[in-house]
């Protein structure tokens, strides 16, 4: 999640009044009474706290660095990411030869980025069975803001939680292509850099779309879904944002996907655009939004640990965290096999 850039606004959801909590049990996730036929909840049970937790304690370490930018620590993160990838057969769009865009430093530099070094988008896909020209898009950014003074950003719940949950959601999909039961409109695994010094991987993918934007039906974008924030502590819910400013289908698919698995509380207190927090312009699903391809953004809040060193893996709810990649993965799932693309009726 991009710092937001009007500092009258940014401290003032900032003040705790609770504790972390510590990491939680990561075994009733599983235990919830999903609902939906045999290839979905087959799928859906591929989504475990457990590999949640072994993915973000790699993605979140140390070694990574914070994952700034184009730096090291980060590329180290995008090979682990691109292993994995290869380790289910899942494999990038053909169109762009490699599970890699670059983000050309000049293109971050012209829109502010002082000084960043190249960097990399990474997208990881599966062909649709019946319609393979619409894409569904599944995005999180897995840069971080790095390293300062010697001590490690790590960035687990900003934005490793969305990374996460986006490699467990393209797993569940993998699945039930291997059994025969894959997506009918192709599904894209979009890991997007340079968020946090301005959504530029964002901007970079949909200025140079791999797939038309025209033929992109709609954006599931996570940024940062592993823990709670002061208001909602230990409660089982979600923020929900944009899913109803250019589609009026869109939210009531949300609705129906969460009511069929762990029915979590959809909160929707920052789904305005004149919400002074201005959630809506803050992540990558902007990018998609503004051309005109509907979005929903799924998000925690802005906790105690935000853009602070402590954002680590063991204040990590992975209990929570699965339950949301669920929700994700529930409304990827309607929206890729319902035989219509998404109406968009609303500018
Ligand atoms: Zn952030």
């Amino acid at each position: 999640m991009r710092k937001l850039l009007v500092p009258v606004f940014s401290a003032v959801l900032l003040v705790s009044c609770g504790t972390a909590k510590t990491a939680s049990d990561v075994s009733s996730s599983q235990n919830s009474a999903v609902k939906g036929d045999k290839a979905f909840v087959s799928a859906y049970k591929e989504i475990k706290a457990a590999d949640l937790k072994k993915n973000l304690y790699v993605i979140a370490s140390d070694e990574m660095e914070g994952r700034d930018t184009g730096s090291p620590g980060q590329k180290r993160a995008g090979e682990y990411m691109v292993n994995y990838y290869k380790n289910l057969g899942i494999s990038f769009p053909k169109a762009l030869g490699s599970y890699y865009q670059k983000v050309p430093s000049d293109f971050m530099k012209k829109r502010g980025g002082s000084n960043l070094p190249d960097s990399e988008n990474i997208l990881a896909f599966i062909e649709g069975s019946e319609k393979p020209e619409e894409i569904v898009v599944v995005s999180a950014h897995y840069d971080h803001v790095g390293t300062k003074n010697g001590v490690v950003y790590n960035g687990a719940d900003d934005d490793g939680s969305g990374t996460v949950a986006v490699m467990e959601i393209a797993k569940a999909f993998q699945a039930a292509k291997k059994s025969g039961k894959g997506p009918k409109k192709s599904v894209l695994f979009l890991h997007v850099t340079g968020e946090e010094h301005g959504l530029f991987g964002s901007e970079y993918y949909t200025d140079n779309p791999v797939f038309p934007l025209a033929n992109t039906v709609v954006d599931l974008n996570i940024d940062m879904i592993g823990r709670d924030d002061p208001e909602n502590r230990g409660k089982q819910y979600v923020y929900v944002i944009g899913s109803e400013m250019l589609s009026s289908q869109l939210k009531l698919i949300n609705e129906a996907a969460n009511k069929r698995t762990n029915n979590l509380e959809l909160n929707y207190k920052y789904d305005d655009p004149n919400d002074p927090q201005r959630l809506y312009y803050r992540s990558d699903h902007y990018n998609f939004a503004k051309n005109n391809v509907p979005v929903a953004f799924f998000f925690d809040g802005i906790h105690e640990d935000y853009h602070k060193p402590t954002d680590d893996v063991e204040k990590i709810d992975y209990d929570l965290l699965a339950k949301r990649t669920q929700l994700v993965f529930a409304t990827a799932w309607e929206i890729a096999n319902r035989p219509d693309r998404i109406i968009v009726d609303k500018k």
